[in-house]
């Protein structure tokens, strides 16, 4: 049975709290990491009679991204249920270390595990300084015995030049194929997210990783975060705008 989906709808998961410290990252740039962690303002029940089919016109992509690390969210696992129980298909973006989050994943039904999506970003310096990498692996690869789409994203910076046969070599070993690249930093100018001075630095570091490591930086691995073309909106399912959540 083809299942049409009529939405992406983003949903920003309301934590900036992380268990890691990636040298990029935009929320320790901005000093806006907090070491609470707040949680929904809904139940997992409410959240769930928010996303009924009939108020959205039928089935839709749910993204669910925090600010820090997704997973850490109190409840989350039973927000990621309720939605799935709608009848939607969902991506969660994680830093891949919260194995706890995961048992609890694995343990829900299989037919709605059959509709969830993880993309695991690789913050490989970082998982490799704090012990984390075989961590990492090993929560791809029981996420993808459950049933679940899983996808192994690394987020272009600089840093992970010097380290790119050794990503390349992690990678293959451990999910049979290169990450996928994502270019998820601010390269026009004028924007807070840099870890690079400029887009020429930013191009010659995309066409050296391409031509020397093999990470295939095509246009069709390359994905910048935004421009994905879809028609698609954002809503935070926290603590601020709520008009999403809003029973009619
Ligand atoms: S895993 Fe994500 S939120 Fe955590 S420090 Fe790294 S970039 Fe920031």
């Amino acid at each position: 049975m083809q299942t049409s989906i009529k939405k992406f709808v983003e949903c920003t998961v309301p934590i900036s709290h992380c268990n890691l410290r990636c040298s990029y990252c935009y929320i320790i740039q901005e000093n806006r990491r907090d070491a609470d962690m707040p949680g929904f303002r809904y139940s997992p029940e409410y959240i769930g009679r928010a996303f009924r089919q009939e108020r959205w016109g039928g089935t839709m992509l749910v993204n669910l991204c925090g600010a820090g690390e997704t997973l850490l969210c109190p409840q989350i696992t039973e927000v990621i249920s309720a939605i799935l129980e709608q009848g939607h298909f969902m991506n969660v973006t994680t830093n891949g270390t919260i194995s706890a989050k995961f048992d609890e994943i694995a343990r829900l039904p299989e037919e709605l595990r059959s509709r969830l999506c993880f993309a695991f970003s690789l913050h490989y310096t970082e998982l490799k300084r704090t012990h984390n990498l075989q961590n990492f692996a090993e929560n791809v690869r029981r996420m993808q015995q459950a049933g679940c789409s899983v996808l192994v994203q690394l987020n272009l910076c600089d840093e992970y030049i010097d380290c790119k046969d050794e990503i390349k070599q992690f990678c293959i070993k451990n999910f049979g194929a290169l990450p996928h690249v994502a270019l998820t930093r601010n390269e026009h100018g004028g924007g807070v997210v840099h870890s690079l001075s400029s887009q020429d630095t930013l191009t010659r570091n995309i066409s050296a990783m391409a031509e020397s490591s093999s990470l295939r930086c095509s246009s069709s691995h390359v994905r910048t975060s935004g421009s994905s073309g879809m028609n698609f909106v954002t809503q935070e399912i926290g603590a601020s705008h709520s008009t999403l959540l809003q029973e009619n």
